[in-house]
């Protein structure tokens, strides 16, 4: 499964906390992040992680189109609800696409908690359905 994950400066410490927790999951799978956040998981836990463009310069368009391509299969992005960010048009637009093609989204570590141990049960597995779907229509 490919997972996205993103955290907003005040929340990158939770994010960090989580991934470090979840480790032994996370390593089963195929992780991208935004620029910042995926330097700070992988220092602290050693994951390896395709680190796209920081969020503000476009690195949440980045894996939007992930998304819309069906190419993402689970968004853990802890967005700061207190603070205003330069980006919140990309921010929304993310939210909105994981929406548009029903991509599993947690926005907060309660919701990533539940996510993160559904896909340790393989909860997930019809997105794996889907992208092959996906995959054999363009063919
Ligand atoms: P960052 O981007 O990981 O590069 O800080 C996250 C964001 O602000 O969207």
């Amino acid at each position: 499964m490919k997972i996205a994950l993103i955290a907003h400066d005040k929340k990158k410490n939770d994010l960090v906390q989580f991934s470090t927790a979840y480790t032994s999951i996370l390593e089963q799978h195929e992780l991208f992040a935004t620029g910042t956040t995926g330097l700070r998981i992988s220092e602290a836990t050693g994951l390896q992680i395709h680190r796209f463009q920081s969020g503000p310069l476009g690195g949440d368009q980045e894996i939007g189109a992930m998304i819309a391509n069906n190419q993402m299969d689970m968004v853990i992005f802890f967005r700061d609800p207190l603070t205003a960010q330069p980006h919140e048009p990309d921010v929304s637009a993310l939210i909105r696409l994981c929406d548009v093609y029903s991509v599993p989204l947690a926005t907060n570590m309660g919701t990533a908690e539940v996510l993160i141990h559904g896909l340790e049960k393989g909860f997930f597995s019809w997105r794996e359905i889907i992208r092959e779907r996906q995959e054999g229509g363009n063919q």
